[in-house]
């Protein structure tokens, strides 16, 4: 049974720091539940002292704890108890979850949670695999390449999946040997506590993983400041991305990780097989998590043999979603995640209705349920090259559908001006899928399909003013480690 009284739920009262609890400091905020609007619980922000605290305490605990440099299997083998007690404890971190934020209960317990655990998992397994490397010099001198963590890495996450990207962030930096500051989203601030808690449990020392509470004005860009934060690792919009990027090399030539926003091309060829399948991919692409994905698909481009088949049977599907709140285990839509973001939806979408744009489904909310944002999955059709629904992230199910005659002009509209996130190729030519693989300017191309796998040796990034590096696979490991360069003679 996995449905629960929200009510009923008791919620970590607000920072973790050095293995405790802290509740107070700063500016109070309220946090609500997305499903119905209501208040969740209320919680403080965490002002410079705090955040100075924070950073400190992870500085003198990744030291003094032997963390950074212990052999590394020994935080292979804390990892792996992390995991087990993620997985353990899924019922519970997974209604904090689905409480506080837009993924309901079955989805959290079923995929998000086993996928957080497995991305530590995968962390662990590679504390102690890649070494650095000795090098022939010329003078036959001893040439070394030495890894070595960072320090404390901040990290930033947003709303949409608050566990799975706590995990991509923490997994790699612990692996290697950091201390973290996590700064969860303030609109879904719950279940990453709750994960610390795990951590610490699994016999992760205290203050190497500590999470700071509050908004990025205040909580984010302290973090990113602070002169003990040796790099910052970020998962949001491209135009905070901008703010932190800019911080990070004010204050310290930090480097960064961006995991930013996209707009993300679905390119479907008349030979694209079976267009139940087709469909069934698309739909998934861009109602996962109510379309608050980055990844998310939301420009169908279509070539003009099979679009209207196609179309007719996407309009069906979209037809069928019913909203139901997070607690429920039987719900399986997204509510958005707030006034502001329906709001938001609202306004894009009338925008391009004011022009050419022609609604085929959706275009609203639902029916007055009194029950948070739940937004019909929307087909928007007749809209330019040049219309904001095309060119802007817009985060919410909202799919525009573009036609084509031939290859050139399908791959014309695929490229975007600014971001590279993903593309979706649908076709069974070879020579087509690896020309048009080619030719799209994104980090992650998806032939016959689209989504990861929860597979987490393919990393993940944007091109463009989708990001800057990568999350997941070897390379986000690499990336919490600096290398130091080192001759001996003798
Ligand atoms: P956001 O940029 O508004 O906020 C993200 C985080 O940054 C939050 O924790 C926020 O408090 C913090 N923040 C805001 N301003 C800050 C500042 N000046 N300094 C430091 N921190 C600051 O994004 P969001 O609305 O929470 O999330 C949605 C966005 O995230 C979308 O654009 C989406 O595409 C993107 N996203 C990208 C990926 C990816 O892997 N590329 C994954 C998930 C989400």
């Amino acid at each position: 049974m996995l449905s629960f009284d929200p009510d009923q739920i008791i919620l970590p009262p607000g920072h973790y720091i050095n293995g405790k609890h802290r509740a107070g400091a700063g500016q109070g905020f309220q946090v609500n539940r997305p499903s119905d609007g209501k208040a969740a619980g209320q919680l403080f922000e965490a002002d410079n002292a705090l955040v100075d605290e924070a950073v400190t305490l992870a500085d003198r605990a990744v030291k003094q704890s032997g963390w950074a440099a212990c052999p590394p299997r020994q935080r292979g083998e804390v990892m792996r108890r992390w995991a087990d007690l993620i997985l353990a404890d899924r019922v519970n971190l997974g209604r904090l979850e689905a409480l506080g934020s837009t993924r309901p209960i079955h989805d959290v317990v079923q995929h998000e949670i086993p996928f957080t655990a497995e991305a530590i998992r995968f962390y662990a397994e590679c504390a102690d695999k890649y070494s650095g490397d000795v090098l022939p010099t010329r003078d036959g001198s001893l040439g070394m390449l030495l890894p070595e963590p960072y320090g404390v890495i901040g990290a930033i996450t947003p709303w949409n999946f608050p566990l799975s990207m706590a995990s991509w962030k923490c997994g790699p930096a612990l692996a290697a040997g950091n201390a973290v500051v996590l700064k969860p989203s303030e609109l879904t601030p719950y279940s990453t506590v709750r994960l610390a808690e795990l951590a610490l449990e699994a016999g992760l020392p205290p203050g190497v993983l500590n999470i700071v509470q509050g908004g990025g004005a205040v909580t984010g860009a302290a973090l990113v400041a602070h002169p003990l934060v040796r790099k910052v690792s970020f998962t949001g919009s491209t135009r905070t991305g901008a703010h932190i990027m800019s911080n990070a090399a004010f204050n310290g030539m930090k480097p960064v990780t961006l995991e930013l926003g996209g707009k993300s091309p679905q390119l479907v060829f008349d030979d694209a097989g079976d267009i139940d399948e087709v469909a069934g991919r698309i739909l998934r692409g861009f109602t996962a998590n109510g379309g608050q994905a980055c990844v998310a698909g939301t420009r169908l481009i279509v070539q003009r043999g099979i679009a209207a088949a196609l179309i007719d049977k996407l309009v069906l599907l979209c037809q069928g979603f019913r909203p139901g709140v997070t607690w429920d285990e039987n719900s399986r839509y997204s509510p958005l995640i707030d006034a502001r973001q329906a709001a938001r939806v609202a306004q894009v979408v009338a925008a391009a209705t004011q022009r050419s744009g022609e609604i085929l489904t959706g275009g609203s909310l639902f029916d007055a349920t009194g029950q948070g944002y739940f937004w019909r999955p929307t087909l928007l059709a007749n809209v330019g090259p040049d219309s904001p629904a095309v060119l802007e992230e817009i985060f919410g199910p909202v799919l525009t559908v573009q036609l084509f005659d031939d290859e050139d002009q399908g791959l014309a509209l695929a490229a975007h001006p600014t971001y590279g996130l993903c593309a979706g190729v649908h076709t069974k030519n070879i020579d087509r899928a690896l020309r048009a693989m080619r030719a799209v300017a994104a980090g992650t191309v998806w032939i016959n399909r689209y989504g990861r796998s929860g597979d987490f040796i393919i990393p993940t990034g944007g091109f463009q003013g989708s990001g800057i590096g990568k999350d997941l696979g070897r390379q986000a490991f690499e990336s919490c480690r600096r290398y130091k360069s080192v001759l001996i003679d003798y």
